[in-house]
């Protein structure tokens, strides 16, 4: 079986690095969505999918063993080395192997088949929101939207082991395959991205026009795209573009002939959502006193300018923090509070609206809730009661007899 190849790994409008990483070297392709701050995501997603590669040229072992092993070693190196503590990465691989795929699969990044004209998903997200969506708590339409969807119950990198998906595909000729990352996921619909697998004549065109898609949503994550396009012309399988792991620090592959989305960036970049930390810098703005007539006057309408600006800060900081909430601990307990996770010289901006009696160190033991200690921010107070039931359900579950 033929296989064509388009790569492609954007920054996206928000974002200041580029935690994604892909490998394009045939028959191995893989994408990785690095988590755990800018080096530590950057550091985790090529550290294994270097170490996927390595162990897949020595044969040793599966797919899934080679996974599992990247797992291994992203571990090691986020426990002996201090400014990649904690990082972690999805990563979602797929081995040629004649008409047969081999998957293996941990995170939230995605395979898709696109098979006479139907997209079908191959993988499962290892993210809280598709398991409330399995257990019916959300619609799969609530899930697009839930603020917590970028939360994983399973990733690479974070445990001394992990749980890793298997799946094999038998590809049939004019098959086409997508990898790719949640930046790409979460911007726009599965209509869209098979649409656009569909309208695109090969394979590097499918991923530029993908990312140029993602990039006019919004771009709020790092979107990264591998296409593979099967054919039976009877050449051996292969990387048709060049092999290669494609690192966050390099720059993504300059390509002649891009869309006319291809530029869209600085179009789009006006229109980036505000993150918490700017959003708390929106106070009303001393309006400078016009023509002041006499210094004393300057003085005194400085004064008034400053006291008032304080006053306004102080409300607006106020009415700002009422009405924001997280799940953070208090006393070694899981706690619900309003306001901000952060102090400002010595001042607290948060307050323990919910002490609960679930125990916080157990809860952090989870993947899933390993941020607990910096607070997970929600929308609302009902998004904070979901957290710390979803929280409940889960040290239950983990009580349990394994089955
Ligand atoms: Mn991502």
């Amino acid at each position: 079986m033929r296989v064509r190849v388009g790569a492609a790994t954007d920054i996206g409008q928000v974002r200041e690095g580029n935690e994604d990483s892909y490998l394009v070297e045939g028959p191995l392709y893989a994408v990785a969505d690095g988590m755990g701050g800018h080096r530590g995501g950057e550091v985790a997603s090529s550290l294994a999918l270097e170490t996927v590669q390595q162990l897949f040229e020595r044969h040793e072992g599966t797919l899934a063993d080679q996974v599992a092993q990247a797992n291994r070693t992203v571990f090691d190196r986020s426990q002996s080395d201090r400014s990649v503590s904690g990082m972690g990465t999805t990563l979602t691989a797929a081995l040629i192997d004649g008409d047969e795929v081999h998957l293996a699969h941990v995170g939230d990044s995605r395979a898709y088949l696109l098979r006479g004209g139907q997209l079908t998903q191959l993988t499962e997200d290892h993210t809280l929101v598709h398991r409330m969506v399995v257990e019916g708590e959300i619609t799969p339409e609530e899930a697009e939207t839930h603020p917590h969807r970028s939360i994983l119950t399973r990733a690479l990198g974070v445990d001394e082991s992990v749980q890793v998906d298997e799946g094999d595909v038998r590809v049939e000729t004019g098959d086409r395959l997508l990898l790719c990352t949640d930046g790409l996921t979460g911007m726009i619909t599965e209509d869209e991205i098979g649409r656009t697998l569909l309208d695109s004549a090969d394979p590097q065109e499918a991923v530029e026009r993908l990312v140029n898609l993602a990039n006019r949503a919004g771009g709020i994550d790092n979107i990264t795209a591998v296409v593979l396009d099967f054919g039976d012309d009877g050449e051996r399988s292969g990387a048709a573009a060049g092999s290669a792991i494609h690192r966050p620090t390099s720059q993504p592959p300059v390509t002649e002939g891009a869309p006319p989305g291809a530029s869209a960036s600085s179009a789009a970049a006006a229109s980036r959502p505000s993150t918490d930390t700017t959003r708390m810098a929106v106070l009303p703005r001393p309006v400078p006193p016009r023509q002041p007539s006499y210094r004393g006057r300057r003085i005194g309408i400085w004064a008034g300018v400053t006291v008032s600006l304080v006053v306004l800060a102080i409300v607006g900081l106020r009415l700002f923090l009422d009405t924001q909430w997280y799940v953070g601990v208090s006393n070694g307990r899981v706690a619900i509070f309003r306001g901000v996770p952060a102090e400002v010289a010595g001042f607290e901006l948060h307050s323990v609206v919910v002490e609960t009696a679930l125990s916080a160190d157990r809860a952090e033991s989870m993947v899933a809730w390993r941020q607990l200690p910096e607070g997970i921010t929600v929308d609302d107070r009902a998004g904070a009661d979901a957290v710390v039931e979803q929280i409940r359900k889960d040290l239950a579950r983990a009580e349990q007899p394994s089955t």
